[in-house]
């Protein structure tokens, strides 16, 4: 593989990976848009690691520096790893398929000659460990704790293995690649949907029926795709049409990904066992902030304490005014279709709301004006819309952020559904915020959603859900944006992943403040705000089912750590059955729900899922202080960029912590902004 590629790529001129992207045409010739540009980007990163490793491999040990040991590893590391994430990334994306099979192909195959390389010269390894182990200068705290981590990274390749175990681990995890590429492919492509009525979608709006295709026999086609699944299983009358594409939604990517899953979870028991671990979630475990699934069970086992108790208290509330086409089973429990109906006919019951006349006052633009408007005052940035052509879809735009005339980089947005489009929303990186040789590249990264798109009648709506996405994601991108570093492998969001989530919650409390959403909404006809009263409904209305949001999310992370920490050959459903009835026990447990065949997150979280929550605690706790020293005051931002986003990942996320609060996290602020301390 090594050789083939060497051959492949010998008599290629060099290009640096990165390019400078200093206006939005500079993004139409660095997105590869055909095979060609796809075989020409794979040649020029491959060429540019072979070199960069050689060239640190190389340096004789009595001349060797950071400079010229250290960063060009990094370089070649960090190109790799970027290239890698774009084509994955493009290969959900893009419109034609010939172009995103060969993306994911080749997004495959360099992963997997990065890694048969690294494991194939241990002497990259050795030459850092020689060089931490006797530096031969002065080296900072940020530099130590990066080769720390390399080397940690380095050495889960298995690199310090004999010759024996190395192979078995680079069989292994080549399978491993291949399956969860498998399985997210799977999730994709499957397009399930049903058909029906227009008398059976009798409640729903006239701006959502407009949005929905028909068949040849003038039925309409309800999708998977969030905008058509959330609002049917929240208002629509029909318990049939809720409970049938409940069924599908629960049911992507099965039967074929549920052996797949089983054989991931597999693999990974054997992975962990090569390293001396017990199990997958102690191995993954063992290098994020929380170290032991015992203690991210502790977590979550007092969380859930806090939450099903207010949990308890909000279903008594919702069977005692149940809508007249629900009833509670015999065993007392909820069906798992009629949740999210009965908890919207609640609140529209009790806060007299209408989720559309809200939707009403955020159009798209409204939306990222207002975004615009709250984060270019808090953290002192020029943030402007930019159009964007010639990429791989029509809709694109992208937002330039720049700080005192310094362009910092661009955000893409590609927020509508499209057929095989990646279905979920998320935020991904492809050019770092990167230091090098004095120059500062300017970030890209790429925010992917899927909210209702615009029709001919009316422009697109986003939900106040649709709206703490999109808060959410952009999170992640100023995370991405602002995080400079001079290693591309601790820029912006490269840290652990358990903290990755901080600053995209941190960034959604924004929207819960009543100034804020004075200030950020517009009726798109009247361009009247949302009134006093409606605001404060919105407000009070959030702690309504807040316990039950709480206790889901709980579910995913125990299922998730459950998973990866159980004797295999594990029994996905038994499992995903018990931490249901453990944690769920006021709803019907579903016998033909598979949701674990879509739970895209048990590829790249693995036990992980767990850092949502504890990564909310720690936003709530920081947007706190934040508060108490002004939500638009950008001196506070100021020392947020500086102590948080600004350190990407060049410091240990506990220090970060602590430097930012100026003690430990407490949970006293999520229980108090929650509203589930009041028992
Ligand atoms: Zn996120």
């Amino acid at each position: 593989m090594f050789k083939k590629f060497i051959f492949l790529v010998i008599n290629l001129s060099l290009f640096a990976s990165f390019p400078l992207i200093k206006t939005p045409a500079d993004l139409v010739g660095f997105f590869p848009q055909s095979i060609t540009d796809i075989e020409k980007k794979k040649n020029e990163v491959t060429q540019e690691f072979i070199e960069k490793l050689e060239e640190a491999i190389q340096t004789p040990f009595e001349k060797s520096s950071f400079s010229n040991v250290v960063i060009p590893i990094d370089t070649a590391l960090g190109q790799m790893g970027s290239t890698i994430e774009l084509f994955q990334m493009l290969s959900m994306l893009h419109t034609n398929e010939k172009v995103r099979k060969y993306l994911s192909q080749s997004a495959q195959e360099l992963a997997n000659f990065e890694e048969e390389f690294l494991l194939s010269h241990p002497e990259v390894y050795e030459t850092l460990q020689r060089y931490y182990d006797n530096p031969r200068e002065d080296l900072s705290a940020e530099k130590l704790y990066y080769l720390k981590n390399i080397l940690q990274d380095l050495n889960r390749l298995g690199l310090s293995f004999s010759d024996k175990k190395r192979n078995r681990l680079i069989q292994l995890k080549k399978k491993l690649n291949e399956l969860t590429t498998l399985f997210y492919k799977n999730i994709i492509q499957d397009q399930k949907f049903i058909e029906v009525d227009k008398d059976d979608l009798k409640s729903m709006p006239e701006n959502f029926l407009s949005q929905l295709k028909k068949n040849e026999n003038g039925l309409y086609i309800l999708g998977t795709d969030y905008p058509t699944v959330f609002p049917i299983l929240s208002e629509c009358q029909n318990k049939s049409v809720r409970e049938e594409l409940f069924h599908v939604f629960q049911n992507l990517g099965y039967p074929e990904n549920l052996p797949i899953l089983e054989e991931i979870i597999e693999q990974r028991q054997l992975l962990a066992e090569e390293f001396g671990f017990d199990n997958f979630a102690q191995f993954q475990l063992h290098d994020l902030m929380i170290k032991t699934p015992e203690r991210a069970k502790e977590f979550l086992n007092d969380l859930f304490a806090y939450a099903s108790k207010k949990e308890q208290v909000e279903f008594e509330e919702l069977i005692n005014d149940l809508p007249e086409s629900v009833s509670i089973n015999e065993s007392g429990k909820m069906e798992p279709w009629d949740i999210a109906f009965c908890q919207n006919q609640y609140k529209e019951k009790c806060f007299d709301f209408d989720n559309s006349y809200i939707a009403e006052h955020f159009t798209l633009d409204t939306a990222v004006d207002g975004f615009i408007n709250i984060f270019e005052q808090f953290l002192g940035v020029q943030i402007s819309k930019e159009e964007v052509n010639d990429l791989w879809a029509e809709e694109l735009f992208a937002l330039k952020v720049s700080k005192q005339g310094e362009l910092l980089g661009y955000i893409i947005l590609d927020l509508f559904p499209r057929p095989m489009k990646y279905n979920h929303a998320c935020m991904c990186p492809i050019i770092p915020a990167w230091d090098s040789e004095n120059i500062r590249y300017p970030s890209l990264n790429i925010v992917v959603a899927n909210f209702p798109a615009p029709t001919s009648e009316s422009p697109s709506f986003l939900s106040l859900d649709n709206m703490r996405t999109l808060f959410h994601e952009l999170g992640h991108a100023f995370h991405d944006l602002m995080g400079e570093s001079d290693m591309i492998l601790t820029c912006g969001t490269n840290v652990k992943r358990d903290f990755v989530e901080l600053p995209s919650q941190l960034m959604e409390e924004w929207l819960w403040e009543k100034d804020i959403l004075k200030k950020i909404s517009s009726h798109y006809e009247t361009k009247e705000p949302l009134s006093d009263s409606l605001i404060e409904k919105i407000l009070s209305s959030r702690s309504v089912d807040i316990g039950y949001f709480l206790e889901r999310q709980i579910f995913f992370a125990m299922l998730s750590l459950q998973y990866f920490s159980q004797n295999v050959p594990i029994d996905t459903q038994k499992i995903l059955k018990d931490v249901h009835d453990h944690v769920r026990n006021n709803y019907q447990y579903y016998d033909k729900d598979h949701r674990q065949a879509s739970f895209g997150h048990l590829t790249g979280y693995g036990a992980s899922y767990y850092g949502y929550l504890w990564t909310k605690v720690i936003a709530l706790d920081f947007f706190e202080k934040i508060k108490q020293e002004g939500i638009d005051n950008p001196l506070v931002g100021n020392t947020y960029i500086e102590k948080v986003i600004g350190q990407g990942g060049k410091k240990d996320p506990n220090e970060i912590i602590q430097d930012f609060l100026g003690r430990e996290v407490s949970l006293s602020a999520f229980l108090k902004r929650t509203g589930i301390d009041c028992q």
